[in-house]
């Protein structure tokens, strides 16, 4: 399933992050970069070890990434040629600016993907998995957030969700017919 916001498609699909042909995909990662568990491991493992040298770096040069926030490494030995490395928030009930962080964690990522010209991207759902954000909240802000900026920003061709599981992916394609997603 797919729709189109000016030049670029999203798209929708079931699948694991690491196996995607585009251009970068998105790691659900942690502040300190340090890898773990869901999403994290798998692009570390199929990535190999350059991705986590690239990480130590920032971590060395920054102290990590901040929840929101967005940095960017080579894609190792991934078919993508970057990940781009974002801090979903932990669930801690909605009224902790989780929302709103969320948002900027997809906004942060594509912007970062438009300073590197890239123009494919990939999304697992960010949060959703060990931080425990609810999916069905989640979808929404994930898709109100990249169709916001794709609306000021044509520069992309695609931008891809993938979905883990059937049920996460039936989540996205009901708000994918449903015109006006409400967060
Ligand atoms: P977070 O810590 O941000 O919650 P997780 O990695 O625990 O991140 O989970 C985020 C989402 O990614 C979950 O919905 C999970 O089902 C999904 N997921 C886990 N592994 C993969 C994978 N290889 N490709 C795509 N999605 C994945």
């Amino acid at each position: 399933m797919e729709k189109k916001v000016n030049q670029t498609h999203i798209t929708l699909t079931q699948g694991d992050i690491t196996q995607q042909h585009v251009s970068a995909i998105t790691n659900a990662a942690n502040s300190r970069l340090a890898g773990g568990g869901g999403v994290d491991g798998a692009i570390h493992r199929a990535g190999g070890p350059a991705i986590m040298a690239e990480c130590d770096q920032i971590r060395q040069e920054r102290g990590g990434c901040p929840t929101g926030q967005a940095v960017i490494t080579i894609g190792g030995d991934l078919y993508a040629d970057y990940v781009i490395h974002t801090v979903g928030p932990v669930w801690e009930g909605g009224k902790s600016s989780e929302p709103e962080l969320l948002a900027s964690c997809y906004r942060q990522s594509l912007k970062l993907a438009v300073e590197n010209g890239i123009k494919t991207i990939a999304f697992p759902s960010i949060s959703t998995g060990v931080y425990g954000y609810p999916m069905e909240k989640a979808a929404v802000v994930a898709i109100e957030a990249v169709t916001l900026f794709l609306k000021e920003n044509e520069r992309f061709s695609e931008v891809r969700f993938v979905l883990f599981n059937a049920d996460d992916l039936k989540q996205y394609q009901r708000l994918f017919l449903s015109n006006q997603p409400k967060i």
